[in-house]
């Protein structure tokens, strides 16, 4: 990891770290990589990271739906596959076709799901959010 890049993660951190209340608004579509910024310190957080922090705030008494909008209300709307991104059906070579055994080649799962992938892929996140220029 170059300084430079630590040098972000590190402000990026403080500016987390030094904000009395997340507000992320809407989530975005899940895939890999994505980051909510906050819209009170500017700080971005892993979307997993994200949806923790709301149901952390929901266990603490609080309402998640001001932290990310519409956090629970949206539960059951699938989102795009995160491990094939919703490419599904295709004929990648004569009779083989492209099988993706997490949505069972529906393209889409449900939220937590997709959440749950998302945690799992975490490192390669990380890895790929810090490739970013
Ligand atoms: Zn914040
Ligand atoms: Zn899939």
């Amino acid at each position: 990891m170059s300084k430079e890049l630590f040098e972000q993660i590190k402000a990026n951190r403080a500016k987390l770290d030094a904000c009395p209340r997340h507000a992320f608004g809407e989530l975005p579509p899940l895939a890999f990589g994505v980051k909510l910024t906050c819209q009170r310190c500017g700080g971005a957080l892993g979307a997993i990271e994200a949806a923790q922090y709301a149901r952390g705030f929901e266990a603490a008494g609080g309402n998640p739906d001001e932290i990310i909008s519409d956090f629970r209300g949206d539960d059951a709307t699938p989102v795009t596959c995160p491990k094939c991104l919703g490419v599904c059906g295709i004929e990648t070579s004569p009779n083989d076709w492209h099988d993706c055994d997490f949505c069972d080649c529906v393209g889409t799962v449900d939220r937590q799901k997709a959440l749950s992938y998302i945690d799992e892929s975490k490192q390669l996140d990380l890895f790929n959010a810090n490739n970013e220029t």
